[in-house]
Parts: C-alpha cells; sequence; structure tokens
C-alpha cells in the first residue's frame, strides 16, 4: 500500500492522476468527502488521503476531525504501508510552516513527516508546484531544516523530490525514487 497525504490544494490529484492516470478528484466542496481514496495501480493499492489543514469554509473542528481520522488509519495500516508520498506547495509550505511556528504551534506537515518517521515508514516529500518556486535549492535546504532534518539537500535526494504535477516537471525523477523506496521496502520487510 503507498499512501498519499497532504494539505488541500496542494496538488495532490494532480500528481496521483499524472501518475496512474486516475481521477481521485472528489467534489468541488473540499473536505466533504472525507473518506480515504483507494486505487488499484500496478497490482498496489494507492490511498489518497482527505487533504488536512485550513480548507476555506470547513470549521477547525472538522479539520482536526480529518487529521485525526488520517492519524488513526495510518496507525492501523502502518505494517501494511510500504510508502507514503507527502505532497507540500513548494511555495507556500515555508511561509505556513514559519507561520505555526511562530505560534508555537507545530506545523501540520512537520507534525505528519515526523509521525511517519517514528512509524518507520518510508516517505518521500514530493515538493510540488516547483514552476512557481524561485530559489528551489534554498528552499528544499531550508525544508529539510524544518523537517528536523540534519544536512543539506545534496544528502536527501531521494527524500526531497521537486516537480511540478500541474506541468509534469521532473515525475520520472519521482517515479525512479517511489520504485527504489518501493524495493527498499520490500527488502527490509522480508
Ligand atoms: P489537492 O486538493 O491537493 O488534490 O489539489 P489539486 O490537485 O486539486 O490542485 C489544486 C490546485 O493547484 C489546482 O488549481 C491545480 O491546477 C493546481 N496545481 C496542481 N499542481 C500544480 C503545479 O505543479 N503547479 C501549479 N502552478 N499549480 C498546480
Amino acid at each position: 500500500m503507498i499512501i498519499f497525504v497532504g494539505r488541500s490544494n496542494v496538488g495532490k490529484s494532480t500528481l496521483i492522476f499524472r501518475l496512474t492516470g486516475k481521477y481521485v478528484k472528489r467534489g468541488k466542496r473540499p473536505g466533504v468527502t472525507r473518506k480515504p481514496v483507494e486505487i488499484g495501480w500496478r497490482g498496489k493499492t494507492i490511498v489518497d488521503m482527505p487533504g488536512f489543514g485550513f480548507m476555506s469554509g470547513v470549521p477547525k473542528h472538522v479539520q482536526e476531525k480529518i487529521k485525526t481520522e488520517i492519524v488513526r488509519f495510518i496507525e492501523d495500516n502502518a505494517d501494511k504501508i510500504e510508502l507514503a508520498v507527502l505532497v507540500i506547495d513548494g511555495k507556500s509550505a515555508l511561509e505556513i510552516i514559519e507561520r505555526w511556528e511562530k505560534r508555537g504551534e507545530i506545523p501540520i506537515d512537520v507534525e505528519f513527516f515526523q509521525f511517519l518517521q517514528e512509524l518507520n515508514i518510508p516517505t518521500i516529500v514530493a515538493v510540488n508546484k516547483m514552476d512557481k518556486v524561485k530559489n528551489l535549492n534554498a528552499t528544499i535546504n531550508r525544508l529539510i531544516e524544518k523537517f528536523g532534518l540534519d544536512g543539506t539537500w545534496e544528502d536527501y535526494k531521494d527524500v526531497f523530490v521537486p516537480i511540478s504535477a500541474k506541468f509534469g516537471t521532473n515525475l520520472d525523477q519521482l517515479r525512479k525514487v517511489i520504485e527504489e523506496k518501493l524495493r527498499e521496502s520490500q527488502g527490509r520487510r522480508g
């Protein structure tokens, strides 16, 4: 099982469509259909988790509930999940993370990343909307620091993969890293 997680509007549906040719987009109103959507892909199950975090028109308690349900799903399926793809919006992620930090809160993307690490789930961070990012290298280096990792992008080429789901940029690289991680995951689990 491969899960895709990310805030709403980061381009998760666009990415899944690009990778699998399958359309997972829920209705226009975010947060309305909150169940994980499962699709078959190359003999595996891909699970599109509901988007989390702020969604305009969705009350805070509903956002919290969505987050709790995602956490529970991941915990319940931890032994089946071979890989997680955390999709972030490369243009706005840093700004949002810093806003949360200033309020003394743990940014939700960082929290999910660390949660996946604690469960030993191999994770790829797909840094989407790279077409809108001016200094990619600096942005990814700062993200790495915010995610609590030591080192630079050089050390995490197999974790932080910049892409543009909309324009199809660097998707081959993402596919390659996904394949690699799945192979490692298989080896790890015997
Ligand atoms: P989701 O809520 O995470 O599933 O996000 P969607 O896939 O619905 O995308 C949200 C918006 O971001 C849409 O308007 C997409 O066209 C746009 N989008 C998705 N990927 C990219 C990208 O790589 N670059 C840019 N500029 N926009 C993107």
